[in-house]
C-alpha cells in the first residue's frame, strides 16, 4: 500500500482512494479480493499511511463490492463492518449452476464458457443483476466499470435492450444520487475508458457525476492515464451526437 502511495505522490495526485476487493460466495479459482482478516490488516495499514503521509496526501479507504445475488446478507453483513470512505459496485462472477466464470477476466477458459452460453444472454444477465444490486446496497457511492463486461471478447456488441437496461441503471444511479466510474484501464485495451463514450455523454446529460479510477493492480498504475481525461470529456461536450452514435 505504501509503494502506491508514494506512486500517487510521484504522479502528483492530492487523493489516493484505494479500492480494494470484497466478494462473497464466490468458487473460483484463484482469490481476487481480500478476506475478513486482511481487511483488517487494510484498515490498520491504511491508517498508519495515512497519519504519516497526512501533509502531502489524503489516503482515504474504500471498497469495490462484487454483487452475488446468492451472498447478498453476507455482502452485507461484510459492508457494514467497516467506515468505508468510497464504495465501489461491480458484478465480476457469472454462476452457471455449477461454477463461477469471471465476466472481466481475459483468461481464455471464462471467455470461451461465457461465449458458449452466448453473449447476449450474459449481457443481459450482467445489466440486470447490476439493477438487482443497486437495490440490494444502501451504501454504494461510485458504479464500477460500467461496460466492461465481457471486455476481452472484441466482436461483442450491445443490442437495442441492453441499450435501454444501460439506460435504466443510469436512471437509478442519478436517483440514488450515485457517481459513475470512469475507468482509465479501458484505455489500455481499447483506447477509451470503461465505460464508453456513449454511456459517458448519457450520464453527464444527466448530471451523473464522473469519479476517476485507474484500476491500478499495480503501484505503476496509479493515475495512468488520467492526464487524458479533460480532453477526453471536453470533446464528449462539444461532439454533437448523431443519431445512431456508437
Ligand atoms: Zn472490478
Amino acid at each position: 500500500m505504501e509503494d502506491y502511495v508514494r506512486a500517487a505522490m510521484a504522479k502528483g495526485l492530492r487523493t489516493i482512494v484505494f479500492l480494494e476487493h470484497l466478494e462473497a460466495g464466490i468458487s473460483y479459482g484463484e482469490r481476487t479480493w481480500l478476506t475478513e482478516e486482511d481487511f483488517a490488516v487494510y484498515f490498520e495499514e491504511g491508517l498508519r499511511l495515512r497519519s504519516i503521509y497526512a501533509d502531502r496526501l489524503a489516503i482515504l479507504l474504500g471498497v469495490e463490492v462484487g454483487y452475488n445475488p446468492l451472498a447478498v446478507d453476507i455482502l452485507q453483513d461484510r459492508l457494514a463492518r467497516h467506515p468505508w470512505d468510497r464504495v465501489g459496485l461491480s458484478y465480476h462472477f457469472f454462476f452457471d449452476g455449477r461454477r463461477h466464470l469471471n465476466m472481466v477476466s481475459r483468461k481464455r477458459h471464462n471467455i470461451d464458457a461465457l461465449a458458449a452460453i452466448g453473449p447476449d444472454t450474459v449481457v443481459e444477465h450482467y445489466f440486470s443483476q447490476l439493477i438487482s444490486a443497486l437495490d440490494c446496497f444502501d451504501n454504494v457511492t461510485v458504479l464500477c466499470h460500467l461496460d466492461a463486461v465481457m471486455r476481452h471478447s472484441p466482436s461483442l456488441r450491445f443490442n437495442d435492450s441492453h441499450w435501454e437496461q444501460v439506460e435504466r441503471l443510469l436512471d437509478i444511479v442519478r436517483r440514488k444520487n450515485i457517481s459513475l466510474e470512469i475507468n482509465t484501464s479501458g484505455y489500455a485495451l481499447r483506447n477509451e475508458p470503461y465505460p464508453g463514450r456513449r454511456i459517458i455523454r448519457r450520464a453527464v446529460e444527466l448530471g451523473i457525476p464522473l469519479t476517476a479510477g485507474s484500476d491500478a493492480h499495480h503501484p505503476e498504475q496509479v493515475g495512468r492515464c488520467f492526464e487524458l481525461l479533460p480532453a477526453y470529456l471536453s470533446d464528449l461536450r462539444r461532439a454533437d451526437r448523431p443519431p445512431s452514435a456508437e
